[in-house]
């Protein structure tokens, strides 16, 4: 069992399941929802996943065309978020408490990054996956 938690602490969650890989997004959403090149976050089953506190301290920002942050009110820490009403986590990977050690399965929105955001060639994707599926299949999530 894996444990993760806010900045503050109001949020926490556990998951049953050990993340195999991540991803990264360039794309100007994922810049400013993590404030650096990228965000770097997987998905996991909502099966998987159970929060431990703090839900009614979590605000959400959806934007018309579906991207979402949820964060801590407290905090502004983003926080795991019910993906576009699938049975699916998203999950920022630096929210863990625990060390593991998930590989990168690729960059995406690589053409959207800024000059002084370094992209591995090898991960490189210069637009987003073509479907949630793809990128589930993509970090082994059944
Ligand atoms: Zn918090
Ligand atoms: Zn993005």
């Amino acid at each position: 069992m894996l444990s993760g938690s806010c900045l503050c602490g109001e949020v926490t969650f556990s998951l049953a399941v050990s993340p195999k890989f991540f991803y990264r997004c360039h794309c100007s959403l994922c810049r400013k929802q993590s404030g650096i090149g990228h965000n770097l976050a997987t998905l996991v089953r909502a099966a998987d996943f159970s929060w431990q506190s703090g839900e009614e301290a979590i605000a959400s920002w959806i934007k018309p065309t579906g991207y979402r942050n949820d964060f801590c009110k407290p905090c502004g820490s983003s926080v795991p978020n019910l993906l576009r009403n699938l049975p699916y986590i998203w999950l920022p990977l630096g929210l863990l408490d625990d060390a593991i050690s998930p590989l990168c399965i690729g960059d995406y929105c690589a053409d959207d990054a800024m000059p002084w955001d370094d992209i591995p060639a090898e991960t490189r994707h210069a637009q987003a996956t073509e479907s949630v599926r793809a990128l589930l299949d993509k970090l082994e999530v059944p």
